[in-house]
C-alpha cells in the first residue's frame, strides 16, 4: 500500500514540477480551448513516464472534459486550433474531446486536421450515426 501511495505522490510532484515549463508552452493559456480560468497541467498519458509532452495545460472546464462525461459542442469552439497542436497527445486528446460532441462541425474539423490517419480512421468508427 505505502508503495503505490508514495509513487502516487512522486508522480504528482513530477507533474508539479513542469507547470512553469508549462504555463510558458502554452502562453499561460488553455492548450485546448485558450481559456484562462483554474489552469493546471494535466497528465495525458498516465501509463507513460512524466514528460513534458506528456502533459497538457488545460484549464478547469477542459480538464472535466478530459476526464470523461458530455461535452457541449458550442463550448469546445475553439478546440480547432488545438487540433494543430505540435505535440501529438495534446492534439489527439482535443480531437477525442471533439469527437464525444458527435457534432458534423466537430467531425469535419477533425478529418481536416494535420492528426495522424491511422488515429483519425480508428476516431471515426466510434462516430454515432
Ligand atoms: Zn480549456
Amino acid at each position: 500500500m505505502a508503495k503505490g501511495f508514495n509513487e502516487h505522490k512522486e508522480r504528482l510532484a513530477a507533474i508539479q514540477g513542469f507547470g512553469k515549463v508549462l504555463a510558458k508552452r502554452a502562453g499561460f493559456i488553455c492548450e485546448w480551448c485558450g481559456g484562462n480560468e483554474g489552469l493546471k497541467p494535466y497528465d495525458l498519458a498516465p501509463e507513460r513516464e512524466v514528460e513534458e509532452e506528456t502533459l497538457a495545460l488545460l484549464c478547469e472546464v477542459c480538464r472535466g472534459y478530459a476526464g470523461g462525461g458530455r461535452v457541449d459542442a458550442d463550448q469546445v469552439r475553439g478546440y480547432e486550433g488545438a487540433l494543430w497542436h505540435a505535440l501529438p497527445l495534446i492534439a489527439e486528446g482535443a480531437a477525442r474531446v471533439l469527437a464525444r460532441t458527435n457534432a458534423d462541425w466537430a467531425w469535419e474539423a477533425i478529418d481536416g486536421s494535420g492528426l495522424d490517419d491511422t488515429f483519425k480512421a480508428a476516431l471515426q468508427k466510434t462516430r454515432r450515426h
